[in-house]
């Protein structure tokens, strides 16, 4: 029997994913969409969207629901498995999966979503404890630290977003920040500040998480006084930002010095009729907008390619 020709193939279901498989769909190419780990992506951690245009609060697990459900209605189909790698064979892209007897699909173009991963902070012990008060998504984890203490690391939107979630359970909410200022939303900052059980610590990183079998305290020093000292929490949320994971594509698309597929606003890799989306790719504003934005340039690209 002959293997089936998908016009696009989607490496990723995360936002700029599965827009892009709206958008193929809605332009008449059968898509598929093939996601090792949760659909949504990132996102599906957030515990409130406030700053997607037309949504005025929406959760993550939503929102990511809701764009699955859109493009799965329109005909994307879906696999969930692990990518290895991508060959050319005679003009076809053939993306190669970890499926059962090494799974593979053949497409006339791919588009590459797979987004950014956590970024450990490489303290000691940070590996061993985590799932023992070590955790990177307050949503996911936040539940279980109900009445407690706990530390969020990171000065971003992610470590304000999770310091905000946890205040809502947690006694007391310790968010350290390794400068004066977050890069995070300002108007979140502010809500932070009038909340009597957050506190920040800043100018201050963490040096080591101690914990015999879960997390017991932190070792934090103060970058300013040069001075440590100990932080008792039962938990530590770490946000201090992502990483992108596009090892397996280095052989068949150039990457930059940081592991991002180097690809400009128009989404061309240096592989003709791969295309790169989202945060996987080198840019300057990695948000839910602009990720959707990739995906519906990717996906109209991927269709002019298909064309000529
Ligand atoms: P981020 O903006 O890259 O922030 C990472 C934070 O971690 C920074 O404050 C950084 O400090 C700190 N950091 C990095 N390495 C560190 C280390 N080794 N030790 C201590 N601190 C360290 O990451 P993010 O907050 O995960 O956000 C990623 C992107 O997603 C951003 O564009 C953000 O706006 C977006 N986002 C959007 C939403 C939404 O609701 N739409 C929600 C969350 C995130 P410095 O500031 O000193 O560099």
């Amino acid at each position: 029997m002959k293997a089936k020709m998908y016009d696009i193939g989607i490496i990723g279901g995360g936002t700029a994913g599965m827009t892009a498989a709206i958008y193929g769909q809605r332009a008449g190419k059968q898509t598929v969409i093939i996601e090792g780990g949760t659909f949504g992506g990132q996102i599906t951690s957030s515990p409130n969207v406030e700053n997607y245009p037309g949504i005025a609060s929406v959760s993550g697990s939503e929102f990511s629901m809701n764009l699955l459900d859109q493009a799965v209605k329109l005909g994307a189909e879906t696999a969930m498995e692990q990518v290895t790698g991508i060959r050319e064979e005679n003009g076809v892209k053939v993306i190669e999966t970890d499926g059962k007897d090494g799974k593979e699909y053949r497409c006339k173009s791919v588009i590459i979503a797979t987004g950014v991963t956590h970024r450990h902070l490489g303290v000691p012990n940070e590996e061993r404890l985590t799932g023992a008060g070590v955790s990177y998504c307050a949503t996911c984890d936040g539940a279980f630290f109900r009445g407690r203490d706990v530390a969020v690391v990171g000065g971003g939107s992610t470590a304000l977003q999770d310091a905000e979630f946890l205040s809502a359970y947690c006694r007391k909410v310790y968010l350290i920040h390794r400068r004066d200022e977050f890069r995070g939303e300002d108007n979140i900052v502010k809500r932070l500040e009038g909340k009597e059980n957050v506190e920040f610590i800043l100018n201050t990183t963490v040096k080591e998480i101690i914990g015999n079998t879960a997390v017991e305290r932190l070792i934090l020093n103060n970058k300013k006084t040069g001075k440590e000292f100990k932080l008792e929490v039962s938990g530590v949320f770490l946000a201090v930002g992502q990483i992108p994971q596009n090892e397996v594509f280095a052989d068949i698309v150039k990457l930059d010095g940081n592991g991002f597929i180097l690809a400009a606003e128009d989404c061309v890799t240096s592989h003709p009729g791969i295309f790169a989306a989202g945060d996987c790719r080198t840019k300057e504003v990695r948000q839910l907008t602009t990720a959707a934005a990739d995906g519906a340039v990717a996906a109209l690209a991927a269709c002019k390619y298909i064309a000529e």
